[in-house]
């Protein structure tokens, strides 16, 4: 029963007259007090901005609010104009999402605002969701970063407001992980977590049997002690269709309301919203929709959006069809949990997404390879610098880590790592990351010489040994070992492993003698291998020297010196590298030409029970290991697709988000390529250049089982034309029945199986791209006997498009922009003195074969030493009197302990007031391995031998709030079926005179520990 409406003439006529009789303007009270009502339709109104960090500009660019002629965005304006115009009415509501753009505004701020906005948020006027420091992407980030980049800004939430988000708002993510859902969602609290690219089609079917909301049930592990509430949006993330932008320039009809003023409209605007709710009702269940009130760097007139939502909630309540609230996710999230209904399941993840039947963004699964090599490298490295920032104490010195987790929170992004950032922007994560990183090398440096010198007995600042490390020996650069050591002197390699287990591994540097001896740190002599150098490695070394240092490295080094070396976990194992009479041995060298046709025999490769065989055309054809009686055929290829330039009838081009292939080459050595092979004690090298733009190492370790390739591709030429995206595969003749494995940001894997989605109908358009997965971790198939594994050093896009093969995209090069708003193409290169090439990229990926049930292992354990590689620090002996003056052994660890096989240590890291943040992960899921999927124990006594364990405290995933206050609010909603049966193995609580941590399959446990204020460490020689 609305009230008795007057046409807006009439009522402009009694208006002016009741006006032109008192002499008063009008003034007119908004009634925006509406909450929920029952048996009504609500529609949650729900301001909010998105505001990307870093896109088209740079995150202070968009901050602050300069290089507008890109685009016209301030998110400075946005925030200071937010605070008056929530001011202004007690009912108006707001979100805010990226930590890293409000922590900027919120340094630059006095007290009474600062007040203000604390008593703004406190009463929930304004609510910070999401709370990461950016809106991370789901496909090419790896857990442990998103992890941490939540941490960060939920810290600082919970530090600075006493607030804990309650939501998930991944609005702009171009497709989402499982990984999001259960780890990133349900782990670290949040009760709702919502989001709108999915696939168009699944998008489809859900509108008509109003699946836009479920219970994402994302771990397989976990079952449904980690389902969470996820509300897919219709359309957008923007208003709903019908004209509700109220941006200062938008076009959208404002509700013009005063009847002294042409143009009165509130009957049609009325009319406008009511439709659209309507509209949006029809395709979701319960009585609750959302209006997204907002887009990308919106409100920064604020009062602007608000003044005219004020008006429609009014109006639109006057008129009563419908009831309209100001809300936000957190509001909404309980209406829906108050309805009490069962929601539909979802399992799996939402990728690839695609947006149109041409159009998969799956190209930005390797878009830009080198950054997310950057970025991945920068991850490890991170973690181990927080390692030793602790063993050093955060507070001796001036330097820390903090850059470094700053530049790789940022890193995340969606329109970062993802590499759908335009270049300049590109450059801009690349020199926060480096700036990072320098800091850091510096802090570890300096621990690490304080480690050698009074390992944990004293505290120390000054420490004299001098450490150096080398970054660039992807290029094969590093200046420490680069030098002729003069008798008497030696270069110190100290190997440090942030893993929590022992490491046996193979060390490469670069050398120029070729008498060379290694010692280990007990002064023996230790067997090693000297590899002449290849041009192809040198060619990349001069040119990306100068382009990314601006200085020339100096003369040539001529060998790879090759060395094993064992380090005991959390801790530290030194060598020594000398010129000698007695020489290393230098690796026999031969190389094979093999034109079509000839009767040369078939060459095998592996000093250790793994064996290479190429064929008589120079072609690996098969993988044999004695050791577990696996022997399988296979090949490995090069191909490249060619990218669309979108000139066809559909126009839409490959590009930096989306991949879309216009044919594929195969590249074909034709057996025209010589095969250089370098034999020796500890490995053995296959030397190919594919053709001129790709070189390829093929490495067998004597000690190790599986292949290890490394690829020097590019610049990738385009002389043609034609834009190339450059795939490698792996072709078998398992039958793996359209079937493959990929993980879900690193860590659980998901069945795919080709052309097909396993909770909704499907039809590819795009046999190839459509078909391309994320890959961050690894990709496996298995047949009936075996299991074919790869393993990859950052995130790429992979799939299985054959049976029996996988192949993995290395690179991108493009020559259209495809139309998603970056207006650029990807056509990344390097420059010196004004030439510029197509980029190069130099990168690894890992391969094995296991019998069927035996792969886990490997890609699990060995998964994460690629993750976490050993970190070098170099130094110079003089005299050889290191040990007397050095420690060169040691572990934080008691020194007969480790960490169970299936245990990773994620985070060790001194916290600001002096706590530490603890963070162990189980690798395996539930059933994954035989053994290793069971319930593992940590020993915290025996983790930290010498401190003095205070508090224990279980904390959420984002060290945020206790574990069991968050299990205790944690929403329990209801599925429809019938209930799973289930079997979901935690750890149980933390005594405290035990000190052990329990962990099930897939379990992360976080914890804030009080120390007494000792450095942990001993001292094993
Ligand atoms: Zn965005």
């Amino acid at each position: 029963m609305g009230p008795v409406r007057l046409g807006p003439v009439l009522l402009l006529q009694v208006l002016l007259v009741a006006a032109a009789g008192t002499g008063e303007a009008v003034y007119i009270p908004y009634n925006t007090s509406a909450g929920v009502v029952a048996g009504k339709l609500n529609v949650h109104v729900v301001p909010h901005t998105h505001d990307d960090v870093g896109w088209l500009k740079t995150v202070d660019q968009y901050y602050v609010g300069s290089n507008n002629s890109i685009q016209g965005a301030c998110v400075q304006n946005v925030l200071d104009s937010l605070i008056p115009a929530l001011l202004k009415d007690e009912n108006r509501k707001f979100i805010y999402v990226e930590q890293a753009f409000f922590q900027r505004w919120w340094r630059n701020q006095n007290d009474m605002i600062k007040d203000t906005v604390k008593g703004l948020i406190s009463s929930g006027r304004l609510e910070l969701i999401n709370g990461g420091m950016c809106m991370h992407d789901e496909a090419a980030v790896h857990y442990i970063d998103m992890i941490d980049q939540t941490t960060l800004g939920h810290r600082f939430i919970k530090e600075e407001f006493g607030q804990i988000p309650r939501i998930g708002w991944q609005i702009d993510p171009f497709g989402h992980s499982a990984v999001q859902a259960y780890l990133l969602g349900a782990e670290v609290g949040f009760d709702a977590f919502y989001f709108f690219r999915i696939d168009y089609q699944d998008r489809d079917t859900r509108k008509g049997t109003k699946e836009l909301e479920v219970v994402w049930r994302g771990s397989k592990t976990f079952g449904s002690s980690a389902d969470i509430f996820a509300g897919i949006f219709p359309k957008n993330y923007e208003p709903p269709p019908g004209g509700f932008y109220f941006e200062v320039d938008a076009d959208s009809p404002v509700v013009q309301d005063d009847p002294f003023l042409f143009d009165y409209n509130v009957e049609e605007r009325v009319n406008d919203f009511v439709a659209a709710a309507l509209a949006q009702a029809n395709i979701t269940r319960t009585n609750h929709i959302m209006f997204t009130m907002g887009t990308d760097f919106k409100y920064q007139y604020a009062e602007s959006w608000f003044r005219n939502m004020d008006k429609l909630i009014h109006y639109v309540n006057k008129d009563g069809r419908v009831n309209a609230l100001y809300s936000t996710p957190s509001i909404y999230t309980d209406a829906k949990y108050a309805a009490n209904e069962q929601w539909p399941l979802k399992t799996n993840d939402f990728f690839p997404y695609a947006d149109d039947p041409n159009a998969y963004w799956t190209g930005y699964f390797t878009s830009r390879p080198a950054l997310k090599r950057y970025v991945r490298m920068m991850s490890g490295y991170y973690l181990a610098a927080r390692q030793l920032e602790f063993f050093k104490g955060r507070h001796s010195s001036g330097l820390t880590t903090d850059s470094l987790g700053d530049a790789l929170a940022l890193a995340q992004h969606h329109d970062a790592v993802t590499g759908t950032e335009k270049q300049h922007v590109a450059n801009d994560y690349a020199k926060r990351l480096s700036i990072g990183y320098t800091r850091a090398q510096e802090l570890v440096s300096i621990s690490l010489a304080c480690l050698t010198e009074s390992g944990s007995k004293s505290r120390c600042s000054s420490p004299t040994t001098k450490f150096s490390q080398c970054l660039l020996l992807n290029v094969t650069y590093c200046p420490p070992s680069e030098m002729d050591f003069p008798k008497g002197k030696s270069l110190v390699v100290l190997v440090y492993n942030s893993l929590g287990w022992k490491r046996e591994d193979v060390l490469r540097i670069p050398v120029f003698s070729d008498s060379i001896a290694v010692h280990d740190s007990e002064g023996r002599e230790i067997e090693s291998q000297l590899l002449p150098m290849a041009t192809s490695s040198l060619n990349i070394r001069d040119k990306h020297v100068k382009a990314y240092l601006g200085t020339l490295p100096g003369a040539k080094p001529k060998f790879w010196l090759a060395f094993p070396v064992s380090v005991p976990p959390l801790g530290f194992n030194t060598y020594f590298v000398s010129n000698t009479k007695k020489s290393a041995s230098v690796s026999s060298k031969s190389t094979l030409y093999s034109p079509q046709g000839s009767k040369s025999s078939n060459l095998q490769v592996g000093q250790g029970h793994l064996k290479l065989q190429y064929n008589a055309a120079g072609a690996l054809s098969l993988y044999s290991d004695s050791k577990t009686q696996v022997e399988a055929n296979f090949e490995q290829k090069y191909k490249y697709y060619i990218g669309q330039d979108g000139n066809g009838s559909d126009p839409q081009a490959s590009g930096a988000y989306i991949f879309r292939p216009n044919g594929t080459v195969p590249i074909k050595t034709e057996g025209q390529a010589p095969l250089t092979v370098l034999r020796g004690p500890i490995l053995d090298e296959v030397h190919q250049q594919i053709n001129s733009w790709i070189y390829q190492i093929n490495r067998v370790y004597k000690g190790k089982d599986y292949v290890e390739t490394e690829f020097i591709v590019g610049p990738i030429p385009i002389d043609d034309g034609n834009g190339k995206e450059l795939a490698t595969e792996i072709v078998t003749n398992m039958a793996t029945n359209k079937t493959f494995y990929t993980d879900s940001s690193g860590r659980d894997f998901i069945k795919r199986i080709r052309d097909y989605r396993s909770e909704w109908k499907i039809e590819v358009h795009q046999p190839v791209a459509g078909n391309y997965y994320p890959v961050n971790l690894g990709i496996y198939v298995e047949d009936g006997s075996k299991e074919l594994s790869v393993l990859v050093d950052r995130s790429v896009g992979g799939s299985s498009i054959k049976d029996g093969q996988i192949e993995l995209m290395l690179h991108r090069r493009l020559l259209h922009d495809d139309g998603r708003g970056v207006a650029e193409a990807l056509n990344e290169t390097v420059c010196l003195d004004d030439q510029c090439e197509g980029l190069v990229i130099e990168g690894k990926y890992y391969l094995k074969i296991d019998p069927k049930g035996e792969g886990a292992r490997w890609r699990r354990t060995f998964g994460q030493e690629i993750y976490s590689p050993l970190l070098l620090a170099f130094s110079e002996q003089d005299g050889g009197n290191w040990a007397n003056s050095h420690i060169s052994k040691f572990s934080a660890m008691d020194p007969t302990y480790s960490l169970p096989d299936n245990v990773a240590l994620l985070t060790l890291q001194e916290l600001e007031d002096g706590s530490v943040l603890l963070r162990f992960a189980h690798l395996y899921e539930a059933g994954e391995h035989k053994d290793l999927s069971a319930l593992a124990s940590v020993d915290l006594k025996r983790v930290f031998p010498n401190n003095k364990i205070g508090k224990v405290i279980e904390t959420s995933l984002s060290a945020n709030q206790e574990r069991a206050a968050m299990e205790k609010k944690r929403l329990k909603w209801k599925v429809e079926g019938p209930p799973a049966d289930e079997k979901v193995v935690r750890g149980g609580p933390v005594d405290p005179s035990k000190l052990v941590v329990e962990l099930g399959p897939m379990e992360i446990r976080t914890f804030i520990i009080s120390f007494g204020h000792s450095i942990s460490g001993k001292q094993l020689l």
